[in-house]
């Protein structure tokens, strides 16, 4: 997970070029009679992401005189369609994670801007900035239409919840085997209020993180063997203890990333330090 700064694009400039892109002289007066209940609802948006309160938006069918469809609509012909009238605010968003790495899993490459509350429940939210967040494929598929129906499934969002990433809450555990499987689920600070833990836990579920962070540290593990092998060569156990301590130490920068939550758990494991590792296939 990454944290991002918020977008520069404001709700008004975008619905402006969705508006300069509306050819239907229909639609467009449609539109143009809800822009003051649209910048509403961006401004309820901030107001309540800045208080982890999202759950409490409520979902609508439609705005005014246009439907739900012609609002999604409006995100597909003028924000990712190539060429839109907003298209470039779409790249802007798309972009802005550091190295294109998605800031819900801090593992895949963002391939698509994500409607953190999904277009399809809130239809008012579909060509608002501060709703669309850079994502993975995976990322993007697993959440889908999920929605925070309480404060508690509210997901991690990048741009508002900084503080959920200022302690270590992904953790691995180690399964001797044979062959040794590293596991991954939550254990947040048990000085976190009660909230922020079940929020980094619907987060983690609903990205489907156990996969993710699974699949690249098992996948990881034969090279570690290797290298553990190198380091028993040079100073038996305790050089292998002090290059796990060195990998952990120097993942801390990402408390809760794959490659932090594994040294931490292999550093600590007496069993892999003294030869464990070497039943890794
Ligand atoms: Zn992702």
């Amino acid at each position: 997970m990454r944290s991002l700064p918020l977008p520069t694009d404001t709700q008004a400039d975008v619905f402006a070029m969705c508006l300069s892109g509306t050819t239907d002289p229909d639609l467009h007066a449609r539109l143009t009679a809800i822009t003051l209940t649209l910048a509403s609802a961006g401004a309820t948006y901030l107001q309540n992401a800045t208080a982890s309160a999202l759950n409490v938006i409520p979902r609508v069918p439609s705005v005014g005189a246009v439907t739900k469809a012609e609002l999604t609509g409006l995100y597909e012909a003028h924000l990712s369609k190539t060429n839109g009238a907003a298209r470039a605010v779409y790249d802007r968003i798309r972009n802005a994670a550091p190295n294109n790495r998605c800031p819900l899993c801090g593992v895949g490459n963002v391939a698509h801007c994500d409607h953190h509350l999904p277009k399809s429940r809130y239809p008012d939210l579909a060509i608002l900035p501060i709703n669309l967040v850079p994502a993975c494929h995976f990322c993007n598929y697993k959440k889908r239409e999920k929605y925070p129906a309480t404060a508690e499934q509210q997901t991690f969002h990048p741009y508002f919840d900084q503080h959920l990433l200022a302690d270590n809450w992904v953790r691995a555990t180690l399964n001797p085997g044979p062959p040794p499987v590293l596991v991954f689920d939550t254990a947040a600070p048990p000085t976190w209020p009660a909230l922020d833990k079940d929020r980094v836990r619907r987060h983690f579920d609903a990205c489907g993180l156990a996969i993710t962070f699974t699949t690249n540290a098992n996948d990881e593990l034969p090279i570690i063997r290797d290298r553990l092998k190198l380091q028993a060569g040079r100073g038996g156990a305790q050089a292998v203890q002090e290059f796990l301590n060195e990998e952990r130490d120097l993942h801390s920068q990402r408390p809760n990333s794959w490659q932090y939550a594994t040294y931490r758990a292999l550093a600590a494991d007496v069993w892999f330090v003294s030869g464990g590792y070497l039943t890794i296939p």
